[in-house]
């Protein structure tokens, strides 16, 4: 396969008209720097953003353009405000918070890989090598926010610790970072080498999250390719050691950004949570056929706020009319692993960044987690499926 250069990118981008028809947009400097990665070619095009909806045409004749090249088996275009000068990288992760006042803005996501012309291999759907040191990356991922995701990835790690097995958490979710808060972590992570961050450590886990870096408001507004920049340096720039399992809590919802994310970690598996509302559940399934483009396992269905048991009388109520999330996974033929049941205590808990399993043992939902997290071991030790792949990794610039 021929190898594909910034040269040839920018020779099909100049046959891409600017916004008003004129000039070319290379002509015109509104291509950013241009990332090329075993056949996938990301770049932005700088735009006015109260423009960015009118001008998807133009992000997807640039996408268009390149995907005819030889050789590109995914084009990555990102419409932003950001200057071409910054381009589409973010920030080292170590100096985002510095740098905060050249953030990129951008405006819509990075589409989708344009589809192959006939002669050319099949688009590779995952990417990314595999992370030195890690066995298996676990995905925790939802359809919505609030459904208790964050919560879940958390104690699942724990559940999975106590098993005798050394976990780490990826907090993925750079638009709004909770490891910070449901851990009771503060403070920057030390660099080693002068390059890699050392993960901070809460209850024996080796965690790390973008709200270490920056302050929560920065974080809302990372989009796009810079998302996509932060969050591989969140996971290969980091000194994790050696883990058995690094649980990545993913952003809530299953759109492109979430896509993306699924196929630049490589993933063992993925585990969705689901509230028993019906919206919920219909989230979830989206979340199951997300991880299906991608060729990720769902290692199954977790039901949280299943049901509430009352803090005084202990008696159990269905408040949300519990079971259904065990129902859709056994119509999609998926695990279930479990209910969790809406609790006060999980929730004070977990909001004052003492995990329920750290700090309960005895409880019902330790129990229930440690259950479910022998359930999830089973199938990603059992299966052979590993985050291990073949080198070479390349590393971008
Ligand atoms: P998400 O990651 O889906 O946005 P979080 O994990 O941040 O959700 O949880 C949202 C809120 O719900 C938090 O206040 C958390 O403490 C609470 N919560 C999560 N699970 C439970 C539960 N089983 N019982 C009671 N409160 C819960």
């Amino acid at each position: 396969m021929t190898d594909v250069t910034k040269e040839d990118v920018l020779s099909q981008l100049a046959k891409v008209r600017g916004p008003d028809l004129e000039g070319n947009i290379v002509a015109m400097g509104l291509v950013s720097e241009i990332m090329i990665r075993e056949g996938t070619v990301t770049f932005a095009v700088m735009i006015d953003p109260a423009r960015a909806e009118e001008l998807e045409g133009l992000r997807q004749a640039a996408e268009r353009a390149v995907g005819q090249l030889d050789g590109v088996k995914r084009v990555i275009v990102a419409l932003t405000a950001d200057t071409v000068a910054a381009g589409p990288r973010a920030p080292t992760a170590a100096t985002a918070s510095a740098q905060s006042g050249t953030r990129a803005r951008t405006i819509s996501p990075p589409g989708q890989a344009s589809p192959p012309a006939a002669p050319r291999p099949a688009p590779a759907l995952r990417q990314g090598g595999p992370v030195p040191g890690i066995r298996h990356i676990i995905a925790v991922a939802s359809g919505k926010g609030g459904v208790g995701k964050s919560t879940t990835a958390v104690n699942l790690a724990l559940a999975l610790q106590a098993q005798g097995l050394k976990v780490g958490v990826l907090d993925a979710d750079v638009y709004g970072p909770s490891m910070p808060r449901l851990l009771g972590l503060k403070g920057k992570p030390q660099t080693a080498g002068g390059r890699n961050l050392i993960p901070l450590e809460a209850y024996g886990l080796k965690v790390m999250s973008m709200g270490f870096l920056v302050d929560e408001e920065t974080a809302m507004i990372w989009r796009g390719p810079m998302v996509m920049s932060a969050l591989t340096q969140l996971l290969r720039e980091v000194v994790w050691g050696e883990l058995d399992v690094l649980v990545v809590d993913m952003p809530p919802g299953t759109g492109d950004a979430q896509l993306t994310m699924a196929q630049q970690v490589p993933l063992s598996g993925a585990v969705i949570v689901s509230t028993p509302q019906d919206l919920a559940l219909i989230d979830a399934r989206k979340g199951l056929s997300m991880f299906r483009k991608v060729d990720v396992p769902v290692l199954g269905i977790i039901e949280n706020m299943s049901y509430f048991i009352c803090p005084s009388c202990g008696e159990r109520s269905e408040i949300f009319g519990h079971g259904g999330a065990r129902h859709e996974a056994e119509r999609l033929d998926l695990p279930f692993l479990g209910e969790v049941p809406l609790d006060i205590a999980m929730r004070e808990r977990s909001d004052a960044g003492t995990p329920i399993l750290a700090t309960d043992p005895g409880s019902i939902h330790t129990r229930i987690f440690l259950e479910m997290a022998d359930k999830v071991w089973r199938q990603i030790a059992g299966s052979g499926a590993s985050a291990q792949r073949p080198p070479p990794r390349i590393v971008l610039e």
